[in-house]
């Protein structure tokens, strides 16, 4: 029999684990990028009733490689193109492992103060490196917290936005209105169903996939007119289909003067903001109520962080704060501490700063601004080659690390290229479509991703043309 709880076996498995990632890792070159998985392989490979007794460590790590490893789509791949990258690193995920190990819910300041005020002090330096508005901090009126997922930080702010909104004009939820472009995340009109929003606005874009500020005060006008009452409008600094830029100072103009709540999804393109020249893209964010963006998607922080920032937080807190007898507490009745569980919906607070301060720490801002950088300047070459070729079109400018091209003969040539080019899960590239034009999306931003892969890419693609 093992002891589950023995300490020293606890010494030995973890040795091995962390050589099995450092495999993993280094090993991924030689897998596809898509493991061939049909659905109901991986589930069939496992018992079908849990353990009586306890197996050995080995069992478990022995499945790694036998059921895990050969069951999964590898986002740490280098030739991972598809969606958005998932980076992680190595410090990112020894940061998990640690906050595991010291098991900790920050709920309170007092249930975790340094998981509290690392994360207050790390997204208050964050603030300085993406060049955010100094108001932002902690340390001012406003303040960071970190959420699993954009789309939590966005349902958060739109959960303010409609508290705000009652309080200033006496309107209910089902006479409200969200505004946002017909581009934006899927996770901004889930946010406003969730939200009980009654009404989704989903704006023009201009030729570029860009709101359209003329269609939003157009739309806001309309719906005043009938009676409605706008609460909140999303400007998307990097949409998910081909990093379209929203003009925010333009959309927070029109917010401030109909007394909206502005919230910025920059999900993607937050972390391109580490590099100051790209910080043009989202002028105006002074202008914004809230702001998120994924460190978990370009940040070499692996996945469940997301960073939401507001202006100012006593909205925040009003909306979110109940405070049962049980959670009363010295430090929270001073009003001196943060308790970030009034910062988001769920009670738990769990110490994902610790990998986001890890990350920071382990590059330096230096390190990661060059790979950045880096990555910007592979995806402008591939564009350029892109156009280069006389089968090939580019669909949508590149501000970033995503270029989106078509093929020249159309829709189903470009359809039949993208299902080419992913045959062999060698490589893994998104199609998509907006409106009834297909077009091929090339995300690159992979951590373990270098210029070679890039380049081998485009080979594979030239001999598919
Ligand atoms: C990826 C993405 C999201 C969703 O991110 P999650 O963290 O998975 O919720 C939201 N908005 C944009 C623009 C995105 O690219």
């Amino acid at each position: 029999m093992t002891d589950p709880l023995d300490l020293d076996a606890f010494r030995e498995n973890g040795y091995q684990l962390i050589d099995w990632i450092a495999d993993y890792l280094g090993g991924l070159e030689d897998r596809p990028v898509l493991e061939p998985v049909s659905p109901g392989d991986v589930r069939a490979k496992m018992p079908a009733a849990a353990p009586r007794t306890g197996e050995p460590f080995s069992a478990l790590m022995r499945d790694l490689d036998e059921i895990v490893a050969p069951g999964m789509t590898h986002w740490q791949h280098p030739n991972w193109f598809a969606y958005f990258p998932a980076s992680s690193s190595p410090a990112s995920i020894l940061a998990e492992l640690a906050a595991a190990g010291i098991g900790a819910q920050g709920m309170l300041w007092s249930t975790g103060p340094a998981i509290t005020e690392v994360e207050s002090h790390v997204l208050d330096w964050l603030v300085d490196l993406t060049g955010a508005p100094q108001n932002w901090k902690t340390t001012s009126t406003g303040g960071g917290v970190i959420q699993i997922s954009a789309s939590d930080s966005t349902h958060t702010a739109l959960v303010v936005a409609r508290e705000e909104c009652r309080k200033r004009s006496g309107a209910s939820a089902e006479q409200m209105v969200a505004y946002t472009s017909s581009q934006a995340h899927s996770s901004v009109e889930k946010g406003a169903i969730v939200a009980g929003f009654g009404h989704i606005r989903l704006i023009d874009v201009d030729e570029e996939f860009a709101q359209r500020p003329d269609a939003l005060q157009a739309a806001i006008e309309a719906d005043i007119a009938a009676g409605l009452t706008p609460a909140f409008v999303c400007a998307a600094v990097g949409t998910t289909g081909t990093t379209a830029i929203d003009p925010v100072r333009a959309i927070g103009e029109i917010g401030r003067a109909h007394d909206m709540w502005v919230h910025v999804d920059a999900a993607y393109a937050g972390s391109a903001m580490m590099c100051p020249e790209f910080r043009r893209l989202q002028d105006g964010l002074e202008l914004v109520d809230s702001y998120t963006f994924n460190p978990h998607k370009w940040l070499f922080t692996s996945w469940g962080c997301s960073v939401f920032w507001v202006a100012d937080r006593k909205p925040l807190i009003d909306t979110l704060s109940i405070a049962p007898p049980y959670l009363r507490n010295a430090a929270t009745d001073s009003g001196d501490v943060i308790d970030y569980r009034d910062w988001h919906v769920p009670l738990g607070h769990h110490f994902r700063a610790l990998k986001l301060w890890w990350v920071l720490r382990s590059f330096g801002v230096e390190g990661i601004q060059s790979m950045l950088r880096a990555h910007i300047s592979w995806a402008n070459d591939f564009a350029t080659w892109v156009e280069d070729q006389p089968e090939l079109e580019i669909f949508a400018p590149n501000p970033l690390a995503l270029v989106c091209f078509r093929h020249r003969g159309g829709s189903e040539a470009t359809q039949a290229l993208a299902t080419a080019i992913n045959a062999d899960g060698s490589v893994y590239v998104t199609p998509s479509l907006i409106g009834d034009d297909a077009f091929i999306r090339v995300s690159i931003g992979s951590t373990s991703t270098e210029q070679r892969h890039v380049l081998a890419f485009q080979e594979k693609i030239k001999a598919l043309l």
